[in-house]
């Protein structure tokens, strides 16, 4: 399977016809690395001598906000934005923004890489009951794969975790994006260590090459066939469900300043701050999993763990 997206436009020094330019759309929440992605990719494809334009609303970007940024780039780019119906590759930091924005997607030729991560926003949380349905998007990665023919789900998050660097998910997509487009993979390697702090492009090289691996090893047979087994486990669970859903809280407490944000955010009154301003979660049994503490906290020092759903597997 041909995995990568014919450019639609050569650089000016191979030709001189100016045309259709590709499109590239880049969505997540706050605090993921969108522009980061954004960013690279436009400047790898400066180096290359394209054209390059790229627009990006990140206002509301705080943690959990959504942020999406268009780039398009060839011999000749006019505009800044992407029509619906015209992204050549979409690339989801986070699941239901990437649902969100398949319309964008080319239906015919498209590429869509998406993380399978997602984020509750507080607002999805509509009732306190522990395990309780929240307001996301219940498509499972099965049934995405299915409907859109050049998909490629991962879990980046995970992949980066497991390197160590859980932080350079979005550069593990950036990885998996450099299989779709036909650059040289050192290019894409120098320009990230441009973009990330000097002590961590060891690290985020190696997430790098982990999501080009990927998607190189890729089979869509096998995948398919794994989220499929997965939703039908999940959801016999769930059918016998006196099953209690559990979650875990994990505060690392390096990377907690002490703001009270999350103490004064969980609905459920469930977390304090400690003597030494330390955020500790003190009734336990009264922790739904809403995951609002998580993705209040400005330092990523929370994460709430619960059973994979489907749409996470
Ligand atoms: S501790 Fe966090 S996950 Fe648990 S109820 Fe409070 S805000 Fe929600
Ligand atoms: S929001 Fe984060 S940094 Fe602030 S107290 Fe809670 S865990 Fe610590």
């Amino acid at each position: 399977m041909n995995r990568r997206v014919p450019l639609k436009a050569d650089t000016p020094a191979a030709s001189s016809a100016p045309e259709r330019p590709t499109n590239v759309l880049i969505v997540g929440v706050g605090g993921q690395g969108v522009i980061m992605v954004s960013k690279v990719l436009a400047s790898l494809c400066q180096e290359l001598g394209y054209q390059v334009k790229q627009s990006e609303v990140h206002g509301m970007a705080k943690r959990g906000g959504a942020v999406f940024s268009h780039v398009r780039f060839g011999h000749t780019v006019y505009s800044p934005t992407i029509l619906e119906g015209d992204a050549d590759v979409l690339v989801a930091l986070e699941w239901a923004e990437g649902l969100r924005w398949l319309p964008y997607l080319n239906q015919d030729s498209g590429t869509f890489i998406a993380d399978t991560q997602h984020i509750v926003p507080p607002f999805a949380c509509r009732n306190r009951i522990r395990g309780a349905d929240s307001g996301y998007s219940r498509e499972t990665v099965h049934e995405v794969m299915e409907s859109v023919a050049n998909s490629f789900a991962l879990d980046a998050l995970q992949i980066a975790t497991e390197l160590g660097v859980p932080k350079a998910a979005n550069t593990v997509l950036l990885g998996t994006l450099s299989t779709a487009l036909e650059f040289p993979v050192d290019a894409w390697k120098g320009v990230i260590s441009k973009f990330v702090p000097p002590k961590t492009v060891e690290a985020n090289t190696r997430a790098f090459e982990a999501g080009h691996e990927w998607a190189l090893t890729f089979d869509r047979e096998t995948r398919l066939k794994e989220w499929q087994e997965h939703t039908a486990r999940f959801s016999a669970e769930i059918a016998r469900s006196d099953v209690a859903v559990t979650s875990t809280l994990e505060i690392t407490e390096a990377w907690c300043k002490g703001c009270d944000i999350c103490v004064k955010f969980c609905p459920e009154r469930c977390l304090a701050m400690d003597e030494r301003q330390i955020a500790v979660l003190t009734d336990p049994d009264r922790c739904t999993g809403c995951r609002i503490c998580e993705w209040l906290c400005p330092d990523l020092a929370i994460a709430v763990h619960t059973p994979a759903s489907p749409v996470e597997a």
